[in-house]
């Protein structure tokens, strides 16, 4: 049998990826075979077994030769009722991130621009830039927190149809106050997207804000996960509260059937177990004191939290040098020491108490 393109068709060279590109890194963090993981801010704790057995059961009763409910009412409502809004102000994706994918494919794009304040998540930036949205960035102050300053002159400068805020913030733990959140929600042109991955730990939410003032807060949209606080990494959901014309904004760019039938399952389930959800971010915090009181007594740096992780800087040692201790004790952290603004800083996740106490011992062998 003749061979297919006999004649001779030179070696096939694929084509170029988009310029635009072809210089973003991709977003990783070191994956290292350790027994101690505290790099990826999830949950140490397994979701309680009443939600295992559940989803279980209820998996059992799933079609799975049929396409899951496109609209995922079920899971919307569940999360609607928990918020005490509208199932049409709730939009839901695999992961936060993709429901930050979703806004910026919705708002963002060419000749149209995201504002953010750094250091801050990494992902906001990269995800502007796949999506090929301009990206207008100022600094935090020194502390971390906002600079209501700089906010308004890169909202001025840049008229952004979208500003990020990430509150708590990852890496630097730090909530913006509601009157912060507040103020700048009063200059943006555009969508004010204020990112909790972490709300449950702090104080305030911009959901506050919706609640206090509906009409003067309809650009405001919140985004939450149930990757850190539900224990459902794995499971890859996320959802926004917002405005019912920005959910439908974000149906038009979401591919059909999204979202899996046994995610909406596990999603809704959660729900139902708000009180261990609750126990677990206090558990959580009472241990992040714990770590940060040590922190008091050793040579780092480091900033208040009002999420599941702390961010510190080695005052007598190089972070890297660091870094690289706790791995050889099988203690993995997040390495941020050469992130813009973050300078010879780590980051690490509050896991069980007997991991913290493993980092800690490294931590304080290696800066001996
Ligand atoms: N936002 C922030 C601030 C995060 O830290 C993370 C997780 N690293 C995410 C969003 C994404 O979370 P997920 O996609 O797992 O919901």
């Amino acid at each position: 049998m003749a061979a297919v393109g006999a004649g001779g068709r030179s070696p096939v060279t694929l084509p170029e990826v988009r310029p635009d590109l072809s210089a973003l890194a991709g977003y990783h963090s070191a994956q290292v075979d350790v027994e101690v993981r505290l790099n990826t801010n999830e949950s140490p704790l397994p979701p309680p077994i009443g939600w295992q057995e559940a989803l279980t059961a209820g998996i059992a009763g799933i079609e799975f030769n049929r396409y899951p409910d496109r609209q995922a009412v079920g899971l919307r409502r569940a999360l609607a009722d928990s918020h005490g809004v509208g199932v049409d102000q709730i939009f839901c994706a695999n992961g936060s991130n993709e429901v930050l994918q979703c806004l910026l494919l919705a708002y963002g794009g060419p000749s149209r621009t995201a504002a953010l304040f750094e250091p801050t998540y990494t992902l906001h930036r990269h995800i502007a830039r796949i999506t090929g949205t301009t990206v207008a960035a100022g600094p935090r102050r020194h502390d971390f927190a906002l600079d209501l300053d700089v906010v308004a002159d890169v909202v001025a400068g840049s008229d952004p149809v979208i500003t990020f805020l990430c509150s708590p913030n990852n890496p630097t733990g730090r909530a913006d106050s509601l009157e912060e959140v507040a103020t700048v929600a009063g200059i943006v042109p555009g969508l004010l997207v204020v990112d909790e991955a972490y709300g449950q730990f702090a104080p305030s939410s911009a959901l506050d804000l919706r609640r206090q003032d509906p009409s003067g807060t309809r650009h405001v949209v919140v985004v939450r996960t149930f990757s850190k606080t539900w224990s459902m990494a794995g499971a890859r959901l996320g959802y926004l509260v917002a405005d019912p014309e920005a959910v439908q904004a974000c149906e038009l760019v979401a591919l059909p059937y999204h979202l899996d039938a046994a995610k909406q399952l596990a999603g809704r389930l959660a729900l139902d177990f708000v009180d261990e959800m609750n126990e677990r971010v206090a558990a959580i915090a009472g241990e992040r004191g714990r770590m940060a009181s040590a922190f008091a007594e050793l040579a780092v740096e480091t900033w208040p939290s009002d999420a599941n992780f702390l961010l510190f800087r080695p005052t007598a040692r190089d972070a890297g040098a660091v870094w690289a201790d706790l791995v050889s004790a099988s203690v993995l952290v997040r390495d941020c020491s050469q992130w813009p603004g973050l300078t010879g800083c780590l980051r690490v996740t509050v896991g069980l108490p007997e991991e913290n106490d493993r980092f800690l011992a490294a931590l304080t062998e290696s800066l001996r």
